[in-house]
C-alpha cells in the first residue's frame, strides 16, 4: 500500500528542502530533512574529536545522542537536546558529510529515525534527501526528483549562505557541489539516483512559487485523491 509519504530527492542545491518545507506547510504535513540527520551525525563526530573514517565510528554512531524533535517549527535536529539546525550548515560539516553518509550503520540509523518519525505523524510526511524514493520509502505515494543546472544550483547556494553571487564565488561553490554530487552518486550503498517511478522536475527556469505549486498539485492528487 502507498504510504502517506512524499519523497523529494535530487542533487545538492536543487531546492529539495525549501520545496519540501513549503509543501509541508501548504498541506499540513511534517517535513523530515534526511540530510539534516547526516549533517548532525557529522557535527557530533567532529565535536567528539573523532576521525570521519575511524574504525570504531560505526559502533559509536549507533548510540550518538541525536534526535529529531517535533517543535512548532517542525522537526528540529538536536544533539544531546541542543538545537543544531544552524550549526549543521557550517562549511566544515558540509565538507565531511558525504564521507559520513557512506557508512552503512549511519544510513541504517537515519532510516530508522525517519521511519519512526513518519509513523508518529497522523497526516503524512514530506521527506527530502538522495535515496528517499529508492531505498527509504519505496512505497511513497509520490516521488519527485528535482534537478537544475549546476550554475543555477551553485548560485542558489551562494545566496542561501548570504554571500554575493560574483563569478569567482559561484564557480568555487559549483566545484564543491560537483564533488559532493559525484561522491553521493558513485557510492555503493543508496547512491543518489532517480527512482523509476519518480516525476522529474527541472527547476532551472522555474520561479520558486511555480515550483512549489507544481509539487503541491501532484501531492494533493497522490495523498488526498478524494479531495482533488
Ligand atoms: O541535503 P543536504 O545537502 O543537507 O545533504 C547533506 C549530505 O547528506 C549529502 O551530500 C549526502 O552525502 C547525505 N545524504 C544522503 N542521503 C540522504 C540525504 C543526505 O546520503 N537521503
Amino acid at each position: 500500500m502507498a504510504q502517506k509519504v512524499v519523497a523529494i530527492d535530487g542533487p545538492a542545491g536543487s531546492g529539495k528542502s525549501t520545496t519540501a518545507k513549503a509543501l509541508a506547510s501548504a498541506l499540513r504535513l511534517a517535513h523530515l530533512d534526511s540530510g539534516a540527520l547526516y549533517r548532525s551525525m557529522t557535527l557530533a563526530i567532529r565535536e567528539n574529536g573523532l576521525p570521519l573514517n575511524g574504525p570504531n565510528l560505526a559502533a559509536w554512531a549507533k548510540d550518538a545522542p541525536i534526535e529529531l524533535r517535533l517543535s512548532d517549527a517542525g522537526y528540529v535536529p538536536t544533539i544531546a537536546g541542543r538545537d543544531v539546525s544552524q550549526a549543521i550548515r557550517s562549511p566544515e560539516v558540509t565538507l565531511g558529510v558525504s564521507e559520513v553518509a557512506s557508512i552503512a550503520e549511519v544510513r541504517d540509523w537515519v532510516n530508522w529515525a525517519l521511519a519512526r518519525a513518519s509513523e508518529l505523524h497522523p497526516r503524512g510526511v514530506v521527506v527530502d534527501g538522495r535515496d528517499i524514493g529508492t531505498v527509504v520509502f519505496p512505497n511513497a505515494a509520490l516521488k519527485v526528483f528535482l534537478v537544475a543546472s549546476p550554475a543555477t544550483r551553485a548560485r542558489r547556494r551562494v545566496l542561501d549562505m548570504g554571500l554575493t553571487d560574483d563569478e569567482v564565488t559561484v564557480a568555487r561553490v559549483e566545484g564543491e557541489i560537483a564533488a559532493r554530487d559525484s561522491a553521493d552518486s558513485s557510492r555503493d550503498i543508496a547512491p543518489l539516483i532517480k527512482a523509476e517511478d519518480a516525476i522529474e522536475i527541472d527547476t532551472t527556469d522555474l520561479g520558486f512559487a511555480e515550483q512549489v505549486d507544481r509539487v503541491v498539485e501532484l501531492a494533493k492528487a497522490a495523498l488526498f485523491p478524494e479531495k482533488s
